[in-house]
């Protein structure tokens, strides 16, 4: 850990200085308290930075969780073995395309009406909407049919194996359509407001809503909501995964554990204390104890950690590995031989849509845990034997 101001600690070894810029930036609005801690897995974001730890006081920063709110992981430890699924008959394929089936990737296709399972998942967040007195229509007619899909980008399932050769499921996602819109339009809310009482803002997306305002709460009403709609996501995802396994191999699937961690996400928590709005973007709570998920990249180890409750970092921990390479960029220096060398032994659906995806583009996972010695323990490595890429 680097001390770079009274207002920003900072775990990373490998930071680009505009994410170190970026990162000052924010640590500088005059709510921040105590201090932003800026994780091992620190990158560019929009507004404020992926794998940053924003905790304030009296305000907040509709951007500071990002705009997929509740975005996280699920895993599930299964009672299969290695040889379960790689010394099957069955082809790993088969299981990869009836994953790829049971979720589509986004509502219309596939998702034309609401499962057995997805039904009491809506009803409930329906009358948690209700109670909150907003209509989660108003950000998407089909905002129901959005449950159970995966998205795009580098959300994913996977199937994976850890040190053990325990079989695990693993995937990741956030709050959709519906959890976008709601966070695009808060932003725009606290940009208007900002603007009217001619706040001036070091970065447009660092616009901020006032506790105690109905803006403010009508933000941490809808919040709350997009935070749960995408817990349930993956929960209903995880089911149908579960299934899918279930049925390919022959056995019905037991869950040792379930774990579900999110990294987007803002909670009321009391530090140095006060209770402040502690909002992670990229970065999940690590309190002693707690379950974590780490994912790498579609090709590198991912961990399963408890954390080790780090008061500097207020309870936090890295979100993944963070990107080291932008999209573009990393589409510029890879090409699609040398995604298939650094997937190579894992089932995957091999197209050169996924060179930005590529191991490579990502900081070196070692390193970030390595940076995150004090903040988390692992628990478990996870190696993918199957990955489904939104
Ligand atoms: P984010 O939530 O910021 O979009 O990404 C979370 C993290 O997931 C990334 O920083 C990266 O380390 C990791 N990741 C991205 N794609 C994959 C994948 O296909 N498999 C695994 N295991 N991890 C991934
Ligand atoms: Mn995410
Ligand atoms: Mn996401």
């Amino acid at each position: 850990m680097q001390q770079i101001s009274k207002r920003l600690m900072n775990w990373a070894s490998i930071l680009e200085p505009s994410t170190r810029e970026q990162a000052e930036k924010t640590a500088g609005m005059p709510f921040i308290f105590p201090h932003l801690a800026l994780m091992p897995d620190a990158h560019l974001g929009k507004g404020a930075t992926v794998g940053s730890v924003i905790p304030t006081l009296g305000a907040i920063i509709p951007a500071a969780v990002g705009v997929d709110i509740g975005c996280g992981m699920a895993a599930v430890r299964t009672q299969f073995h290695l040889d379960d699924v790689t010394a099957h008959p069955k082809p790993l394929s088969e299981l990869r395309e009836a994953i790829e089936r049971a979720i589509p990737l986004s509502a219309g296709n596939y998702n034309t009406a609401i499962t057995d399972t997805a039904a009491p998942r809506i009803e409930a967040l329906t009358a948690k909407a209700e109670k909150s007195g907003f209509d989660p229509a108003r950000y998407g007619a089909n905002w129901a049919l959005q449950l159970g899909t995966l998205g795009s980008g580098n959300h994913f399932i996977e199937v994976t194996v850890d040190e053990t050769g325990a079989v695990w499921l693993f995937l990741h996602s956030g709050s959709r359509g519906v959890g976008n819109r709601i966070a695009q339009r808060h932003i725009k809310v606290a940009q208007e407001l900002c603007a009217k009482w001619w706040i001036s803002l070091p970065d447009p997306d660092l616009a901020y809503l006032v506790e105690g305002t109905d803006e403010f709460w009508s933000y941490i009403k809808e919040l709350r909501w997009a935070q749960e709609f995408a817990l349930q996501n993956r929960e209903e995802m995880m089911d149908r995964v579960v299934a899918c396994t279930s049925e390919w191999i022959g056995t019905d699937v037991v869950e040792i554990e379930r774990i579900a961690c999110h990294h987007n996400f803002t909670e009321r928590e009391r530090h140095r204390g006060k209770d402040v709005w502690v909002s992670r973007k990229g970065a999940i709570e690590a309190t002693e104890g707690k379950p974590g998920l780490i994912p790498g990249s579609m090709g590198t180890a991912s961990y399963v950690v408890v954390g080790k409750g780090n008061r500097l970092s207020l309870n936090s921990s890295p979100h993944g590995a963070g990107r080291n390479y932008s999209r573009s960029a990393a589409r510029r220096t890879f090409t699609h031989e040398d995604l298939r060398t650094a997937m190579a032994g894992i089932e995957f659906r091999d197209t050169a849509a996924f060179i930005d995806e590529i191991p490579q583009a990502y900081k070196d996972i070692d390193i970030v845990m390595a940076d995150a010695a004090d903040l988390v323990e692992v628990r478990h490595t996870l190696r993918q034997i199957l990955n489904v890429k939104g």
